[in-house]
Order: structure tokens, then C-alpha cells, then sequence
């Protein structure tokens, strides 16, 4: 039996979340993970709708909490998602030292301090995407980070305007090469995000296989799988699916991670 894990969870530790952490700890077990990471939203950026929501007494109270509740059935770690940490370096620095955190997504979801789905608004699709990628770029040179969270985000929004859609991978190839040799030299890795296969216009993972194979292609290994469910009834959405990409995509392992070292986990 493979050993299940979500590694890109939200509870209502986030802004953006409704859900128990408790109910989301019970629905993983019903389907039948063997782990999960809660990845909530953190920013210190003012100008960033995430400011100010986080309390992290409350949250690692309630992991402790659920880790009393269910830690028999359920590995429970405990992460963040940190918007652009790539700036204001010293301030994240300041706020998560010392903090007790398994693992780190960084995440690109603001341009130029405004968010991704205002910054799109009458922009060309090349460039607009060329500038998402650099972005990236600057995240995976510069942030202390495990995992790049969903690589190619933009295109979840994008798609659904006409003038804009998915990106073409051949004319974003050589951006998503820079950025992926980067990642590779400094040992951070990349996830598959599941969240695209909700969205109909989308129904495809973040990111796609193509995008996958490069990254495997030029010696990537470090691989988690995660949701980015942000409801107790989605924790686990499409798993297998993205467990049968990373298989086909010719990876042997998905990691872990344990106060930020990483571990692997053979696909079966
Ligand atoms: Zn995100
Ligand atoms: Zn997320």
C-alpha cells in the first residue's frame, strides 16, 4: 500500500478558509492518508490580503491539539505558504524564527504588490506570463523555502479570460528551464498542486506534464502532492491522479518533510 500524503492543506488559519482543522484531520483519515501538512497562509506584507490573519498561538495549538486527537492515524505537520518571500526577506526572518515548522511552500501571488488576478487585467498573454515566471524566478533564487507552491499559478485565473488563457509551454520553456536549474542548485522543489482539476475551464494539475517531465528532465527530484484544498470534503482531491503523473513522469519518490529535511517516500 503506497503511503498517502496531502502536503498543501488550509484550515481556517488562513484568510481564506472556513474549515476545523479537526474536520479536515477526521475527513483524511476516512480517505484514508497517511499524512497530511497544513500549509496555511502566512504574509508580512501589509499591502497583501493574507496581512494580519495569522495567530500563530492558535495555530499551533490546534496542531497540537489534533495531533493528541489523531496522531495514531494520522501524521500531522505543520507548514506555511508564505506569499513572496522572496521579499522583505528580513522581516519573514524576524517572524518565523524560531518557529517549530516543518515545512515551507513560498508562493507567488502578488505582482508588484497587487494581486495576480488585478495585475492580468489588460495585459498580453506572453509577456504577462513571462513576467509571472520571473517572478518564480526571483522566489526560487532567493527565498528559504522547500517547495515552490502551484509553479504556474497564474494560468488557474487566466484561463478564464478570453484575451489571455493557458500559456503556450514552448514559449515559456526557456524561462521555466532558468527557473527550474535554480530550484534544483538550491536544493528546493516543486509540487503537484491538484486544485486545477476543480476548475472545468482548467482541468489540469499545477503544473501540467509536460512542465513535470522538464523539471525531472534536468535532475529534479524533490516532489510533494498536494491539494490546496481549502474544505475538510476536499482534503485528498485527485491524489491518485498526481501520484499516477509523478510515476509516469518517471519520478520514484514524493517527499516528506520533517522540521524542513526532506524524506522520500517510495511511489509504489
Ligand atoms: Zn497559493
Ligand atoms: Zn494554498
Amino acid at each position: 500500500m503506497m503511503y498517502i500524503t496531502d502536503y498543501h492543506h488550509h484550515t481556517d488559519n488562513s484568510f481564506d478558509s472556513q474549515a476545523s482543522m479537526k474536520s479536515v484531520c477526521e475527513e483524511a483519515i476516512k480517505k484514508g492518508i497517511n499524512e497530511i501538512c497544513f500549509t496555511e497562509h502566512f504574509s508580512v506584507n501589509p499591502k497583501a490580503i493574507t496581512y494580519g490573519h495569522m495567530d500563530f498561538k492558535r495555530y499551533f495549538s490546534q496542531i497540537e491539539q489534533c495531533r493528541h486527537l489523531f496522531g495514531q492515524r494520522l501524521k500531522i505537520k505543520v507548514g506555511l505558504e508564505l506569499c513572496e518571500p522572496h521579499l522583505l526577506q528580513e522581516t519573514y526572518y524576524e517572524q518565523l524564527q524560531g518557529l517549530p515548522l516543518d515545512f515551507i511552500l513560498g508562493s507567488v501571488h502578488n505582482i508588484d504588490n497587487q494581486d495576480i488576478r488585478s495585475y492580468m487585467v489588460h495585459k498580453e498573454p506572453e509577456a504577462l506570463y513571462q513576467r509571472y515566471f520571473e517572478e518564480v524566478y526571483q522566489l526560487v533564487s532567493n527565498a528559504d523555502i522547500d517547495v515552490v507552491a502551484h509553479l504556474d499559478l497564474m494560468k488557474r485565473y487566466a484561463v478564464d479570460v478570453d484575451y489571455l488563457g493557458t500559456y503556450d509551454f514552448h514559449v515559456c520553456k526557456e524561462g521555466l528551464i532558468e527557473i527550474f536549474k535554480k530550484a534544483i542548485e538550491r536544493n528546493i522543489g516543486i509540487e503537484i498542486n491538484t486544485s486545477g482539476f476543480a476548475k472545468k475551464t482548467l482541468n489540469e494539475p499545477l503544473p501540467s506534464m509536460k512542465v513535470l517531465k522538464l523539471y525531472k528532465e534536468l535532475g529534479g527530484e524533490v516532489l510533494t502532492i498536494g491539494s490546496d484544498s481549502h474544505a475538510a470534503a476536499t482534503v485528498g482531491y485527485h491524489l491518485d491522479t498526481a501520484l499516477d503523473m509523478a510515476k509516469e513522469a518517471g519520478f520514484k519518490y514524493i517527499y516528506t518533510f520533517t522540521s524542513r529535511q526532506p524524506e522520500t517516500i517510495k511511489i509504489v
